[in-house]
């Protein structure tokens, strides 16, 4: 790439790299990937990760061994292609990036994937499923209720294998079986509920053909490909923000353990939405499908070919990324962002030449029909340091825009009007001596004069009109179609709205107009952007325009003249707006780190060898065994707890959640009691001496003035009861005393069994062995 493009190094992912560089975390490498479905053309909301992955690569260049892979994420048979797939590797090159030698396809890993699923089968991670969709999805129960487990979870490994080779081999059909993950029906986390690893498709793959007929779910194929490429920072937008652990829970059971502190880790961002258009693959495919535009690289679109053709530069489309830039907090850009953005990278670009788009004509009654006038006007404005000029024809008959003339002028309108004189831009003072009308009233023609003594744009008495227009000769013009390009909708959030999008499609986004632009367009390369002067920035159509037929696109308008002090003041507004984000960007992106760092990276050396300790060999929650790991006290204390009462799972949930949160005000040393009276206090709940409301009570006692838990739970008389007819009594009070309660119960009112469950620990003074409790409850309720 010639010039290097912005990038927003400004950004919490580039924290993490720096910090993780700083570790020596990934042997001081920096990989990333680009990882598209070729299910569509690619969006400027892909350009958003195309140049922070990109980018990376290529800031980091210097303190790093960087690549980017651009890698076809390309799992799901029925919607994919070839043609997404050149479309997308022209998107890239053409947003100025290169891949090199990293081009890959998920669908090259399949066979791997396939062998990653039989390891999970043997460790007895996975298992075929039988249920159809809708019992699974049944099954997994809901935010509230924990999930049930499939009767098929507990099939053996050898009845899983030889299932999942049959629906490899093509026995069964669609949704007879899929693979699962074995994790937990009843984590809080929905997405853990042993999600979906493959299901059977007999598909045709555009790539792979009728290999396969089962296929990987994307939060199984996702990590692996990022492990089998040597990914070191997976990103992605935020709506994978709970995968990210089905992604960490795949690469701990497929890789070996001493690969984990090397294994790729996904860092989510924000993705990009911006006003008055759309973001996603499936919508644009529908307008294209439906024909409610030309096609993927229509030029209203916000596909990337689409603003390809309508004449953007990548360049703009960079910087306009980098303006953006990368958080966790979702919004939607105004579109006037990226107007901007193309504005300010056409200025400096695209020379200034002259165009009528909605043209009025004017004859110069003091000017012979033959003369041929060439005036040296230059191509720039004057702050721009280049004093190239082209030749422009002033002949007796020009074109000059409708709107620039007024029959009755308001008092604020410098332009053309009866007897007005106005500067041509780059020539004469023309002065309008009448207005031809038809016979509705309309203007079809004007009269005028030039003064000749005015020529170069000056008059010798000193006097100068106060408004200049632009225009071109009728003789010698070139007729144009100009296809004025607006935006795709007529809402800011068309996708949020009560109605479907496409109600919402504005019907002026391409206005195609007649017009006429001066002769030296056609001295310069076909396609060089230029500016119509008063208008906006153009370029000819690359795939309709024709040297006999020429048409042009408006990339975007120029600000309205008129508008300009309306500008001042909204621009003000937006800089105290920025300002204000600054600060609180400055703010989020500290926090979007730490929420995203993976514990265990930032281990020592040491600690991590006792994390995996605890983890692998003990068994302790990776969480949990990173927090222990992670403070060498904290995990000196955990050990001895450990040596006097071997429960590693409850130790360390009670060292995790309540010890540190102890520790968060007063130092181990500090605390009157030691890691001996914790595991006494963790083996008496774990034997059911004492519920767990009862264990709490005895640790804030211990951390108050220390002691013998067992000795505690008896003076404050919190010994659980077990013993069953001590519960029954205590269960048959409460329900007699309560008779309405459990008629309502017994007539379908069952969520009052927490009532009855309260009941019964206050009888008990908060001692009652809560399950056998709710069991005797329910019991006796059911009679
Ligand atoms: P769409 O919803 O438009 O189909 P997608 O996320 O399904 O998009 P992919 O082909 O899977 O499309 O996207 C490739 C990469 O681009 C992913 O890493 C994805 O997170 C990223 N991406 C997609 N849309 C946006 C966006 N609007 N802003 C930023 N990144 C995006
Ligand atoms: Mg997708």
């Amino acid at each position: 790439m010639s010039a290097s493009p912005p990038s927003d190094r400004d950004n919490f992912i580039y924290d993490i790299i720096d910090e993780d560089l700083a570790n020596g975390t990934h042997d001081g490498r920096v990989a990333t990937r680009f990882p598209p479905e070729p299910n569509g053309y690619l969006h400027i909301g892909h350009a958003k990760s195309i140049c922070l992955n990109f980018g990376i690569k290529h800031d980091y260049a210097d303190r790093a061994r960087t690549q980017c892979h651009l890698r076809f994420d390309d799992t799901n048979p029925e919607t994919e292609s070839m043609e997404y797939v050149a479309s997308i590797k022209e998107a890239v090159r053409w947003l100025g990036y290169d891949w090199g030698e990293h081009l890959y396809f998920a669908s090259d890993y399949f066979e791997q994937f396939y062998a990653y699923a039989c390891t999970l089968i043997a460790q007895g991670d996975a298992y075929v499923d039988s249920l159809s969709e809708e019992e699974i999805r049944e099954y997994r129960g809901t935010v509230n209720e924990p999930g049930r487990p499939s009767p098929y979870r507990d099939r053996s490994v050898e009845e899983n294998m030889e299932l999942f080779r049959r629906m490899r081999a093509g026995d069964f059909p669609d949704g007879a079986h899929v693979l699962r993950a074995k994790i937990d029906m009843a984590s809080p986390h929905m997405i853990m509920r042993d999600p979906l690893l493959y299901r059977i498709k007999h598909a045709h793959h555009y790539r792979n053909g009728d290999d396969w007929c089962i296929y990987p779910m994307y939060d199984f194929a996702h990590p692996l490909e990022d492990a089998i490429e040597g990914i070191t920072h997976s990103l992605c937008t935020l709506e994978f923000d709970n995968n990210r652990r089905v992604y960490d829970w795949v690469l701990e059971h497929c890789l070996p353990a001493e690969e984990v502190p090397q294994r790729p880790h996904q860092y989510e961002f924000a993705r990009l939405n911006v006003d008055y258009t759309i973001m996603s693959k499936r919508k644009l495919l529908h307008l294209v499908e439906t024909g409610a535009v030309d096609g993927w690289d229509d030029p209203r679109l916000p596909t990337l070919a689409g603003l390809r053709r309508r004449g953007v530069p990548p360049s703009a489309i960079r910087a306009f990324c980098h303006d953006v830039g990368v958080t966790r907090s979702e919004s939607r850009v105004e579109i006037s962002l990226l107007e901007h953005a193309i504005r300010d990278d056409l200025n400096t670009r695209a020379p200034r030449v002259m165009a009528v788009l909605d043209p009025l004509k004017v004859v110069v009654t003091n000017v012979d029909e033959d003369t041929v006038d060439w005036l040296e006007v230059p191509h720039w404005p004057r702050e721009i340091d280049n004093d190239e000029t082209r030749a422009v024809p002033f002949t007796r008959e020009l074109y000059i825009e409708r709107d620039d003339f007024r029959m009755d002028p308001p008092d604020d309108f410098y332009r053309l009007a009866p007897g007005r004189e106005v500067r041509l831009r780059g020539g004469y003072f023309l002065t309008c001596t009448e207005a031809i009308t038809d016979d509705d009233g309309a203007v079809v023609e004007l009269r005028a004069t030039i003064d000749p003594a005015t020529r170069d744009s000056t008059a010798p008495d000193g006097r100068s009109p106060r408004g200049t227009i632009h225009w071109v000769s009728g003789t010698h013009g070139v007729p144009i179609e100009a296809r004025l390009i607006d935006r795709l909708f007529t809402v800011p959030a068309p996708d949020a709205q009560d109605a479907p999008f496409t109600e919402f499609l504005n019907p002026e986004a391409r206005v195609v107009q007649a017009g006429i632009v001066e002769p030296s367009v056609r001295d310069l390369p076909a396609d060089t952007r230029l500016q119509f002067e008063r208008q906006g920035y153009f370029w000819q159509d690359p795939v309709d325009s024709a040297p006999d037929a020429l048409v042009f696109n408006r990339i975007v308008p120029l600000r309205d003249p008129w508008a300009a002090r309306e500008e001042a003041a909204r621009k003000e507004a937006l800089e105290a707006k920025r300002k204000a984000k600054e600060a609180e960007k400055a703010k989020q992106r500290k926090r979007s780190m730490e929420a995203q760092r993976d514990p265990v990276e930032r281990l020592t050396e040491a600690q991590r060898q006792r994390f995996a300790h605890y983890h692998f060999t003990r068994g302790v929650a990776r969480e949990d065994a990173a927090v222990l790991a992670a403070d060498d006290a904290v995990a000196d204390f955990y050990e001895a707890a450990l040596d006097a009462y071997d429960a590693p799972q409850a130790l360390a949930h009670w060292v995790v959640n309540d010890l540190m949160r102890v520790l968060k005000d007063r130092s181990l040393a500090e605390l009157p009691f030691g890691p001996e009276e914790l595991a006494a206090l963790v083996r008496l709940a774990a034997d059911d001496v004492v519920n767990s409301r009862g264990a709490r009570e005895v640790f804030d006692v211990l951390v108050d003035a220390g002691g013998d838990p067992e000795a505690i739970v008896d003076a404050r008389g919190l010994r659980q009861i077990n013993d069953r007819s001590a519960l029954q009594e205590a269960v048959t009070a409460v329900i007699d005393a309560h008779p309405d309660e459990a008629a309502r119960y017994r007539a379908g009112e069952t969520k009052l069994l927490g009532f009855f469950m309260g009941q019964v620990m206050r009888e008990t003074q908060g001692a009652a062995n809560p399950e056998e409790a709710r069991a005797l409850l329910r019991d006796r309720l059911q009679e």
